[in-house]
């Protein structure tokens, strides 16, 4: 049985955490530069201001332009279930299809041409390609059942991803990923590379052979290819230990200069996160004075009077629809304030409930509003629990606005969801995004599903 060296044991632990603990930083990244764009094309780029929204981008998209494309050998979970269903393929078949170097040569430039449709339909035209995104169904697909039927040309295309992948290693990331073809032109400039002397090769070609992204090493000393992903499999695979890392010029151990980076990368991506929440947190307090005249006063219409109590002291009880239904929250006030909000029951997915669970209301009672920002990759979740506060702040207004509800205070509940009065009533459709028949606002092409803040939300209501 082929030895499996250490490197590579090395690389697939790393592989299965990202996998396990940060699945979505791939469309987040692309979500982001996505906005990047959006930014600068409407001259209202501010880099203080966007930093929190482009969190993943910052660290993802230097790291690449410095040392090459450890995202994609190392960290990208799309890339891991790419390698994983190779992998599981090579066991079952035993043996290695090969493309023909001059369709894979070709066919390799399809993703440039996925990136320009995209960047033309989803990013200049804002249609809205949600549905056709195998990453999104990717990212849904612990959920299958339930989320099928919102992409369902997601989960086609997938599929044929899953059938390309069990045949050719990494044929997304070789030929579709629109994300990889902006990394293999950033990478191209990388102080980071794969050195191999030909002169003391043989014919055997192992290298090539083993190479996850095909590029032709045994016809280069330097591997200066944008292809190349730092999958290290041409180091490991090498019988002579011909194949060698060097950073401009000097010779690196690779299990030790990837182990570094990798580490240095979760710890500069960890610092961010935290810093951009605690930003974001501070951000919502001191918006709490205009945010509580800007959306709470706009979600009373019945009830403008700024004379006299908005709401009746007490606890209340309101359901809303999250990523799925019946999403419960209690809110209490107490001499007209948001006081408490607690989640009193859900339906939702535990792995991405941890944030908005813990932000989403700390942010409601700060901001005394429900205007407040989502957790980006939760945004479903979010908008659920602002949807059960209104519900249950529908039934605490003095005005009897909330009278039509099943309002019932203290301990009961309500069931009527469509009674939710105030501002997000399920029919939002933000600018350039289409309507999606569950209640949830559209993730275009790169949304994501990995909780974090998203600025987007207060941006896209000014
Ligand atoms: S090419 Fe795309 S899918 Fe593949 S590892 Fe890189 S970012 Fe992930
Ligand atoms: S050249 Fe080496 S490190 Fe780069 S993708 Fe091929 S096998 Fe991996």
């Amino acid at each position: 049985m082929k030895k499996i060296s250490k490197l590579q044991v090395l690389r697939f632990v790393i592989q299965i955490g990202f996998l396990f603990f940060l699945p979505s930083l791939f469309t987040l990244t692309f979500g982001e530069l996505k906005q990047l764009y959006s930014m600068i094309a409407s001259g209202n780029f501010n880099f203080t201001a966007a930093l929190p929204q482009l969190l993943e981008a910052i660290v993802v998209i230097p790291a690449t332009i410095l040392l090459g494309r450890f995202f994609c050998g190392w960290i990208c979970a799309f890339g891991t279930f790419n390698d994983i269903i190779y992998l599981l393929s090579n066991r079952l078949f035993k043996t290695k299809f090969i493309v023909k170097e001059k369709v894979d040569s070709v066919l390799k430039y399809l993703k440039y041409v996925v990136l320009l449709f995209i960047i033309f339909l989803a990013w200049i035209k804002g249609i809205s390609l949600d549905s056709y995104s195998p990453w999104n169904a990717f990212a849904q697909s612990t959920e299958f059942t339930e989320t099928i039927f919102l992409y369902p040309v997601g989960f086609g295309i997938l599929a044929l991803i899953v059938v390309g992948t069990i045949f050719i290693e990494r044929f997304f990331c070789r030929y579709l990923c629109p994300l990889g073809a902006i990394f293999s032109i950033t990478s191209k400039l990388r102080l980071l590379r794969i050195n191999k002397n030909r002169e003391k090769c043989g014919k055997c070609r192992i290298c090539t052979n083993n190479c996850s992204m095909g590029i032709k090493l045994y016809e280069v000393d330097v591997v200066n290819s944008g292809e190349c992903i730092n999958c290290m499999k041409c180091i490991s695979s090498c019988p002579r230990s011909n194949t060698e890392l060097k950073i401009v010029g000097k010779k690196v151990n690779p299990a030790f200069v990837s182990g570094a980076i990798i580490l240095s990368f979760i710890a500069i991506y960890s610092l961010s996160t935290i810093l951009v929440a605690k930003s974001n947190v501070a951000l919502s307090t001191d918006t709490n004075l205009s945010k509580t005249e800007n959306s709470i006063s706009e979600n009373n219409n019945s009830t403008s009077s700024t004379e006299g109590k908005k709401y009746k002291d007490g606890t209340y009880e309101g359901t809303g629809r999250g990523y799925r239904p019946n999403l419960k929250v209690s809110v209490t006030i107490k001499n007209d304030k948001i006081t408490d909000v607690q989640i009193l029951s859900n339906n939702e997915t535990p792995r991405y409930t941890t944030i908005p669970f813990d932000t989403i209301p700390k942010e409601i009672i700060d901001s005394q509003s429900t205007d407040v920002d989502t957790i980006s990759g939760a945004t479903r979740t979010s908008n659920g629990i602002m949807e059960a506060v209104e519900d249950a702040l529908s039934q605490a207004k003095t005005g009897g606005s909330g009278e039509s509800s099943a309002t019932k205070e203290s301990g009961n509940q309500s069931t009527d969801e469509s009674n939710n009065s105030g501002r997000y009533d399920g029919k939002e459709i933000y600018p350039g995004e289409e309507y999606n028949k569950n209640n949830a606002p559209n993730d275009n092409f790169g949304d994501n599903l990995s909780p974090r803040f998203d600025g987007n939300r207060r941006q896209r209501h000014r």
